[in-house]
């Protein structure tokens, strides 16, 4: 246990830096705002995560730069990234070691709620899969122990306007909770500028930006994977902590 931290609240646990903005920045920033400790746990520095794919240790140092750059547009307290994971290599490395990193950090940090990818990671990118996978097995094992999370979300993208859908999981089909962000949303769209070095972020921007000219309301959506129960009624829950 780190003595007086701050336990509770909203954490995330992804793979990359912009990760966040794309799948979680509007609830981040909502839990946030709510006063709840918000948190970001990262495999990597998205040191490749250029069109090549090549690992580059200035781009590295560039990416971490703009995830801090987000994580203060969204109000995160903390921000970590492991140790020895080599972007687009995660599932590579030992799975009972990252599950035991991440077993780690959630226990020092006690969160009352995990947001993580669901099994397809929203884009197939195996390190979303894996990472969300580890989450998934690090929170059985603390809640063996009585110390894991109420709740487990996994990102659904099922409310992102541009209508790209790739191969998803029926939990990243679905959503249980629908997520108001339009309060946030230019904290979102704030978040996903900061990530300057990658296209995609350019072009969500531009979706949000048009979807909220048009509609004039943001969502992001979760599927609760974590009790599995749902909700009593038939319409969407609307909070994740
Ligand atoms: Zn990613």
């Amino acid at each position: 246990m780190n003595g007086g931290m701050r336990t509770g609240g909203l954490a995330a646990v992804f793979a990359h830096p912009d990760d966040e903005s794309f799948g979680s920045a509007g609830a981040l920033a909502l839990a946030h705002d709510a006063g709840r400790a918000t948190r970001l746990l990262l495999a990597t520095r998205g040191e490749s995560g250029n069109a090549e794919g090549v690992p580059d240790d200035e781009l590295g140092a560039t990416r971490e730069d703009e995830m801090r750059c987000a994580a203060g547009k969204i109000g995160l307290d903390e921000v970590t990234v492991l140790e020895g994971y080599a972007d687009g290599s995660v599932a590579d490395a030992p799975f009972d070691q990252l599950v035991s990193e991440i077993g780690l950090w959630l226990a020092d940090r006690r969160p009352d709620a995990v947001i993580t990818f669901g099994p397809h990671g929203v884009t197939g990118h195996p390190d979303h899969v894996v990472i969300g996978s580890a989450t998934r097995w690090a929170v059985e094992q603390l809640a063996e122990r009585g110390v894991g999370p109420h709740a487990v979300y996994v990102v659904s993208p099922v409310f992102l306007p541009g209508g790209e859908r790739f191969d998803l999981s029926a939990e990243e089909q679905g959503a249980t909770h629908r997520v108001d962000i339009t309060a946030v949303a230019g904290r979102k769209m704030a978040a996903l500028e900061c990530h300057a070095s990658q296209p995609d972020a350019a072009e969500l921007l531009a979706d949000l930006r048009a979807a909220l000219d048009q509609f004039g309301e943001l969502f992001e959506g979760y599927t609760r994977v974590r009790p599995v129960v749902q909700a009593p009624h038939p319409e969407f829950d609307t909070r994740l902590v």
